[in-house]
């Protein structure tokens, strides 16, 4: 790594230039880091917290922790453990997904703060010399030389910066800059609905982690230890309508579907305390461009469904330190070898959104659109998972572990 003197145009050249401090760029970084490759991640953020970022850590992720030799470090932070998925359709509980079949290590999803998360990775990978994360830098523009992509330019409080990289990765989201400049085509797959996402505090007794389905209104409950994470799933387009409503009548929504939580809608004090998020599925056609590769949501945005974004998004970076830290070493990087990361992450990502869209149009969709009935049973092929739990070990499969799920093949260079 390299940098000018201060004064003029700031400069650093490194070999591995992510935009995005998310689950897929800081994964990447820290897993190039840890090959001994050069890397400078950049993060438009001062720092990772942010909330209701999705904050589901699934057995697939754990495993690649526990691979890292890192997993009893990060289950020393704060987290509640979801062994078991429970649904409540009207007024019938079903357990929809059971993880405790998997290697007990990594038997359910552990729910942390993403910011722990991140933090936790920042941390790991800072113990490498080659690792550079630089925070409150908002990467606006491609530097491209002779068609090839060579690095990013970006505002810091301390004026702009050029970053020069032999491969720079596109890791910053779904409303990815670097996608947008780099030209590559995306296709729209929709969704259906947006999310409303509050919290409200949690007492002994409160029922777990669970979804609450009833006649137009479908709930995901996120137990977060002193406090529930709500996920109110609507129809697209509806926030504006609802909330025009006012808050008192969307109190009314949270107490009717949640009736443990009647007593405690107050704390929505004001539309401060219900965040609005847009959901999209889309991907892209190409990943990549000569110098340039494009991870997670900036390659593929993935819905909440099944909340299996953050660890697809971490399987991405897991297959492209895979497959580049090698041809970066040893500066032999070519343009299939982007190639080969999108191969690999296509089957999977193309399944997940497939399961996705299918979840949305006929599981959440119908159920938003009946507001004229007042009860609601499961659907008998639902009934199926409480006669036979064996059953319930498919969903879990498909959540918790996934399509070709990643293991960690990138070597590890000694710490400082
Ligand atoms: C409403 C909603 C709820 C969700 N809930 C869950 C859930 O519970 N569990 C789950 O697994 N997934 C969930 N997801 C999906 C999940 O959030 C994403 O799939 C996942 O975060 C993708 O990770 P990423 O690293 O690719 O991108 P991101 O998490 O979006 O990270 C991108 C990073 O890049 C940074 N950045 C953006 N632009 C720039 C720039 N120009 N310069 C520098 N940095 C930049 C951002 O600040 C961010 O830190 C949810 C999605 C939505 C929409």
């Amino acid at each position: 790594m390299s940098t000018d003197a201060p004064g003029a145009a700031r400069a650093l050249s490194t070999t591995c230039c992510i935009a995005g401090g998310g689950p897929a760029g800081m994964m990447l970084g820290y897993l190039l880091a840890r090959a001994g490759i050069d890397v400078v991640v950049l993060e438009k953020h001062a720092d990772f917290l942010r909330d209701f970022r999705g904050d589901t850590i699934h057995p697939s992720t754990l495993e690649m922790m526990d691979e890292l030799g890192l997993l009893d470090d990060l289950l020393k932070l704060p987290h509640n453990k979801v062994p078991k998925l429970q649904v409540t359709i009207g007024s019938t509980p079903v357990t929809i997904a059971d993880f405790t079949f998997l290697p007990p290590r990594h038997a359910f999803i552990a729910l942390m703060p993403q910011w722990d998360f991140l933090d936790f990775l920042a941390d790991r990978a800072r113990l490498y010399p080659n690792f550079k994360l630089i925070m409150q830098a908002n990467v606006t523009d491609l530097i491209e030389e002779g068609g090839r992509i060579a690095g990013v330019r970006a505002t810091t409080p301390e004026g702009t910066l050029d970053v020069r990289a032999k491969l720079t990765v596109g890791a910053d989201g779904r409303k990815s800059i670097v996608r947008a400049k780099a030209g590559l085509e995306v296709e729209d797959i929709g969704a259906p609905i947006d999310v409303f996402w509050m919290r409200i505090s949690r007492l002994p007794g409160d029922p777990p982690t669970g979804g609450r389905i009833a006649p137009g209104s479908f709930f995901a409950v996120l137990d977060r230890g002193d406090y529930f994470q709500l996920a109110y799933v609507i129809a697209k387009g509806s926030a504006e309508r609802i909330m025009q409503a006012g808050l008192p009548a969307f109190r009314q929504i949270v107490a009717k579907a949640l009736p443990f939580l009647a007593d405690r809608v107050d704390e929505l004090k004001s539309w401060d305390d219900v965040k609005l998020l847009s959901v999209s599925i889309d991907r892209l056609r190409t990943w990549y461009r000569p110098g340039l590769l494009c991870i997670g949501d900036a390659a593929h945005a993935m819905s909440p469904v099944g909340g299996v974004g953050i660890n697809l998004a971490v399987q991405d970076a897991v297959a492209a330190a895979n497959i580049l830290w090698k041809p970066l070493k040893d500066g032999t990087l070519t343009t299939f070898d982007l190639a080969r990361v999108q191969h690999r992450r296509t089957f999977p990502t193309r399944v997940t959104q497939r399961l996705q869209v299918l979840a949305q149009n006929r599981v959440v969709a119908p159920v938003l659109r009946n507001t004229g009935s007042t009860t609601m049973a499961p659907p008998w092929v639902v009934r199926l998972f409480n006669r036979f739990p064996l059953l319930q070990r498919i969903p879990a499969r498909i959540v918790g572990v996934g399509v070709r799920p990643e293991h960690i093949r990138s070597p590890a260079a000694p710490v400082r």
